[in-house]
């Protein structure tokens, strides 16, 4: 809120008028009966908050899990706002949650309860209104029982009112690649303007999952050499890089999928990845990874957030101070959310591309925000993420005057 705050003012929006873009626009709170397997019936708290449609229709993921708050929604759905403003796309930002333990709940009870959710939520969402996306916990199985319960009360059957669908369900070409995909365009352009060669470049990737193994195929293919690489389990180096194809294949084979104890390479903790020596360094796991205490000793030039929030705003400081080049979170992942408005502009057109489409309008996408985000800094003598809100801020604040305040 500080660097939104300070991005604001350099925007010279007067603050009063900054909350009626600030504040979440609709927070909806609904009370889940759910038969069990057992035949009781369980109540669950579930969640819908729109924070912005002043671009276009709400954006953003719904997650299942025990610690889930409408505090937490309401802060991720402004977050969503801002990334969809940062790339351009048509989309407002929103979020949803519902409180639970997936781990404990068979599939037929997450079912019976999504559709009870979607059902509950049936004048909050749609193609033109509210557009959910997967998030912790939930997938393109959890998506498919949305679209489904929500075609059943339309009477017809309305494939954008979700993203992250499975392909057979009018998912798009590109989608599970397109967070990692976002990553190397970024840090393409970031290594361009900094003049550093990314062949031979050593690259750092804490966490394996989606976004850290894409982003990590991609630049090796591009001459990057991945030289650690940390997830839950372990960690591993090799400071000649590593044959991402093999890492993947024993990741995939191994019990717990984890990249430890990988052949030929040295273990690492997470804590000695995030400070080694490195030209590009990027946290894929977790939130607030590099912070007050350890940002001093991270020695690499460029910093593509491919997690949300990986970095505190102490540790920011610091980073910046020492001339590191950070690539903020709400434009290097944002590959995700774009990919996910083509699968919507797809489905509302029911004509689909090829994957090659996709990663090319993705590419243009990515290099426009990073190269607006960058003039931005330049400008204003700024840093990347002071630019990148002043970005996103301006473009909804535009749209508002544009509009109008019916009040
Ligand atoms: P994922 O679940 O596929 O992978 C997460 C990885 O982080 C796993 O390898 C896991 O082992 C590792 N990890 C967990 N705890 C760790 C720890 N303590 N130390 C080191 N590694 C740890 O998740 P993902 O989809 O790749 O998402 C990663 C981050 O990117 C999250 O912050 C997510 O919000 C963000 N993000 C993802 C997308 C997307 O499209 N998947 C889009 C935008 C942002």
């Amino acid at each position: 809120m500080k660097q939104f705050d300070e991005a604001a003012r350099r925007l010279n929006i007067n603050p009063e008028n900054l909350e009626i873009i600030k504040q979440p626009r609709r927070s909806v709170i609904v009370q889940l009966p759910v038969q069990m397997d057992n035949g009781s019936f369980k109540m669950f708290t579930g969640y819908r908050v729109q924070h912005s449609i002043m671009r276009g229709p709400g954006k953003g993921g719904i997650r299942f899990h025990p610690q889930v708050t409408l505090d937490e929604v309401q802060a991720l759905a402004a977050w969503m706002t801002w990334k969809c403003a940062v790339v351009g796309i048509p989309f407002g930002g929103a979020k949803g949650g519902v409180v639970c333990d997936p781990e404990k709940m068979s599939r037929g009870e997450l079912e019976r309860m999504t559709r009870r959710y979607t059902a509950d939520l049936m004048d909050e969402l749609g193609p033109e209104k509210d557009v959910p996306a997967p998030d912790v916990n939930t997938d393109s199985q959890t998506m498919a029982w949305i679209m489904d319960t929500f075609s059943m009360h339309a009477r017809h059957t309305v494939t954008s009112v979700v993203t992250g669908k499975p392909i057979e369900l009018g998912g798009s070409l590109g989608r599970r690649e397109a967070t990692g995909r976002g990553v190397l365009f970024c840090v393409r352009d970031a290594a361009k303007h900094l003049k550093l060669d990314l062949k031979g470049a050593r690259i750092a990737i804490q966490g394996f999952g989606n976004v850290g193994s894409v982003s990590a195929d991609l630049l090796a293919k591009d001459g990057a050499k991945i030289v650690a690489v940390t997830d839950a389990h372990g960690g591993i180096q090799n400071p000649a890089g590593f044959d991402i194809p093999k890492l993947l294949d024993f990741v995939h084979k191994s019990a717990n999928k984890s990249v430890a104890g990988f052949p030929g390479a040295k273990p690492i903790s997470n804590e000695d990845l995030l400070t080694m020596e490195c030209d590009v360094l990027i946290p894929a796991a977790l939130e607030n990874q590099i912070t007050g205490e350890n940002a001093a000793d991270v020695r690499c030039r460029i910093l593509a957030e491919g997690a949300n929030g990986p970095t505190t705003p102490e540790a920011d400081y610091i980073l910046h101070k020492k001339g590191v080049f950070i690539i903020p979170d709400i434009l290097c992942n944002a590959g995700g959310v774009t990919v996910s408005y083509f699968e919507w502009v797809q489905d509302r057109m029911g004509y689909f591309w090829e994957e090659d489409d996709v990663n090319r309008r993705l590419e243009r996408i990515m290099r426009r925000s990073f190269q607006d985000v960058l003039a931005l800094s330049v400008e204003h003598q700024v840093n990347m993420r002071i630019a990148a809100f002043m970005l996103a801020i301006k473009r909804v604040w535009d749209a508002m005057v544009l509009r109008g305040v019916y009040a």
